[in-house]
Order: structure tokens, then C-alpha cells, then sequence
């Protein structure tokens, strides 16, 4: 950690001004993430720019159609937040049931997405990985890959996305508000993190200097019908193995009108299944239209040897996450 820079950001303007100007400079928000690649060295910035102290990114703001979320704002702000709970089902379900009560207390909703894959190699400096070093090789195509993606990998990298939040967010149309120095700009959630192809290093499409200010998040009846369902290794503390964020709209009939799925844990960025929604609409909302349409959740997608148990988890994922907000509607 030596020659570690550190600065306070005395407005918004300053943060994005000096992340502009130091390509090695990373804003520090919660730090859950970023101060545990710090101690394990992995890709250690030269210069952390605080932002904790521009409460101007700390507002939630509930309005008609929409919400909007500072960047700052801390997920359990948000779990506590009874308006969010109604409006948003599945992001408040994501973020609780997200790292645990200490960590959610300190991370915030702008640093969420963007904190680092979980794959083994990728945390690992002592072992080839092309997304910590670009050119070395992925070591998880021939490794232990038991976490990692079965959608959305290249012959460069498989590894996952980690944030349960984000796939919430995916799937419920969320968009992020992106400022930097030329001004702001909005960008589809779905759109904030980049395939890996030959260039994993490359995870955001942040440009340089830009950092997120907030996001908003459309209010609707799909998103007041929503449900996140999370599958991981043990009941607590732990990153999902895989995941599903369901919408749906019926009519008076039960038949669905409008469906989003959006999946996470088995692909390398919050992985939406228009597929699965077109084959759920215009049916009736039951068990069997929900297998169905969730056998279609692996389409494309790859298995690497010890993550093929994924190919299966994964639709029963889907299906279970359907028939679990069926229930509520
Ligand atoms: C033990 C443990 C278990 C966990 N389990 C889970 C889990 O189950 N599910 C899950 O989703 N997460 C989990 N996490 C991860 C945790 O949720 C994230 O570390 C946290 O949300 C990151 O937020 P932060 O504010 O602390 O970000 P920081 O650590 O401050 O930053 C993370 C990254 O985001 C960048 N950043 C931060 N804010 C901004 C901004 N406004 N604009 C641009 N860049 C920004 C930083 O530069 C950095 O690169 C776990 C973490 C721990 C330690």
C-alpha cells in the first residue's frame, strides 16, 4: 500500500475532476470493497477520492413515477425505507439479503455494482487472470470454477458478477446517472457493466472520470409485483450461486401481461432472459407455464466442468423465484 494518495472531495465537481485528472485514482464510497482489494493488493489504486462527504448524494427521493437513489445512500437506507419496499419488492429483497447487517450499514448503493468479481483467480495475484491482468491467461477455464459463468463468457474470462442488487435493478428498468466534468448523462442499468470478450479488464461503461450519481428507477405495477430469490452456498454472509429477479403484470383473468427475469450468480454481468419474458406472456401465471418458460434460461449458455450443476440450477431458479411471487399476487 505504499504511495497510496488520499483525498476528500469537496464537492461533486471536485470528485470528478480529480478522477478525470489521476488515471490511477478510484473513488472510495463504502470501502467494503475496495479497501479488501487494498489489503489483498489486487489491482491497488494510486489515489482514493472520498465521496462520503457530499451528502447531496444521499437523498432518496420517492416522486409519482419515479424514485430516485443518491449514490451514497446505504443499503440499509434503503431495506428501511417502507415506500421502497413497497414500490420495489425485489431490489429491497436483494439487498437484504446481501453480505450482512455491518457490511450493508457502510456499503453504499453507488459502489454495489461495481465491486469486484469473486472469482478465485481473479482475487489471487500469484495466479494468471486476464481481467486483473490483461494477456496472462484465464486460469478458471481449466481451474476450480464452481462459482463461475455459464453465460456470457469468453475464452478470456468466465467470471461472475457478484451484486444482487444490480440484477434487481436489471431487471425492474433502473437507469444510472452518470456526472462528470462535460456534465451528466443516464445510461440503462443494463447497460452499465460490459461482457468480458478480449478485453474482461474493461468490466463498466463508465467513461474516464465518470462516476454514478444516483440512479432512478421507474415506478410500476410490474415493479410493486416484484420478487427476488437468491440460491447460495450457506443461509448467510455469502454471494448467491445463483439468482433470480421476477416481474409480472396479470390481468383480471391471471394471464400475464408483462414478465421481466433477470438473473445472477451463473453469468459475468446482471443478465437479463428476454426469451423466458416473451415465453411467459400472454399465458396463464401457473406452475407449468413457469417450468417452461425457465427451461429457456440457459439458452447460449456454457459450462466449464465443476459449474455444470448450474445448467440445471438455474432454470429451477427461475421457476421457483415465478412460482414463489405467484403466491403473493
Ligand atoms: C463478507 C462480504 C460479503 C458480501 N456479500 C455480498 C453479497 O452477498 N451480495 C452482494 O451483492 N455483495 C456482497 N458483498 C459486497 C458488498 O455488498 C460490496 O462490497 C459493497 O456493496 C460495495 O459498496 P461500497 O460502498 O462499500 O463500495 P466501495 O468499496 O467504496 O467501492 C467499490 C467500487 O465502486 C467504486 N465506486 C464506489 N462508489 C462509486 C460511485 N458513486 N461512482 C463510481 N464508482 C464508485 C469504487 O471506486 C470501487 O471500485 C459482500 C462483501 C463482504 C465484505
Amino acid at each position: 500500500m505504499s504511495g497510496l494518495g488520499y483525498a476528500r472531495a469537496p464537492s461533486l465537481a471536485g470528485a470528478v475532476e480529480a478522477l478525470g485528472r489521476h488515471a490511477g485514482a478510484e473513488i472510495v464510497a463504502g470501502g467494503t470493497d475496495l479497501l479488501q482489494r487494498l489489503e489483498e493488493e489486487v489491482l491497488p489504486p494510486e489515489l482514493l477520492i472520498d465521496i462520503t462527504g457530499l451528502d447531496g448524494l444521499r437523498a432518496i427521493e420517492v416522486g409519482e413515477s419515479e424514485v430516485r437513489l443518491g449514490a451514497l445512500v446505504r443499503l440499509n437506507e434503503v431495506i428501511d425505507y417502507e415506500a421502497l419496499r413497497a414500490a420495489f419488492p425485489a431490489i429491497v429483497e436483494a439487498l437484504a439479503v446481501t453480505a450482512s447487517p455491518q457490511v450493508r450499514n457502510l456499503a453504499t448503493v453507488g459502489g454495489n455494482p461495481l465491486q469486484k468479481t469473486r472469482c478465485l483467480y481473479f482475487r489471487d495475484r500469484t495466479t494468471p487472470c486476464n481481467r486483473r491482468e490483461p494477456g496472462t491467461g484465464c486460469s478458471a477455464l481449466q481451474g476450480r470454477n464452481r462459482i463461475n459463468a455459464i453465460l456470457g463468457g469468453s475464452e478470456h474470462c468466465i467470471a461472475t458478477h457478484p451484486s444482487d442488487f444490480a440484477v434487481a435493478m436489471t431487471a425492474l428498468d433502473a437507469k444510472a446517472v452518470l456526472a462528470s466534468t462535460r456534465g451528466e448523462r443516464s445510461l440503462a442499468f443494463a447497460d452499465l457493466h460490459r461482457l468480458p470478450g478480449d478485453t474482461p479488464q474493461h468490466e463498466y461503461n463508465l467513461r474516464r472520470g465518470e462516476i454514478i450519481k444516483g440512479y432512478i428507477i421507474p415506478r410500476a405495477v410490474l415493479a410493486r409485483q416484484s420478487h427476488y430469490l437468491k440460491v447460495r452456498d450457506r443461509g448467510e454472509f455469502e454471494w448467491a450461486i445463483s439468482s433470480a429477479a421476477v416481474a409480472l403484470e396479470l390481468d383480471m383473468a391471471g394471464t400475464i401481461v408483462r414478465a421481466r427475469v433477470a438473473v445472477g450468480g451463473v453469468a459475468t454481468k446482471p443478465w437479463r432472459l428476454p426469451q423466458v419474458e416473451f415465453a411467459l406472456r400472454g399465458r396463464p401465471a401457473e406452475p407449468a407455464v413457469f417450468a417452461s418458460a425457465a427451461s429457456l434460461a440457459t439458452e447460449g449458455a456454457v459450462a466449464h466442468g465443476d459449474n455444470a450443476y448450474k445448467l440445471r440450477l438455474l432454470p429451477r431458479t427461475v421457476a421457483r423465484a415465478l412460482n414463489e411471487l405467484r403466491e403473493r399476487l
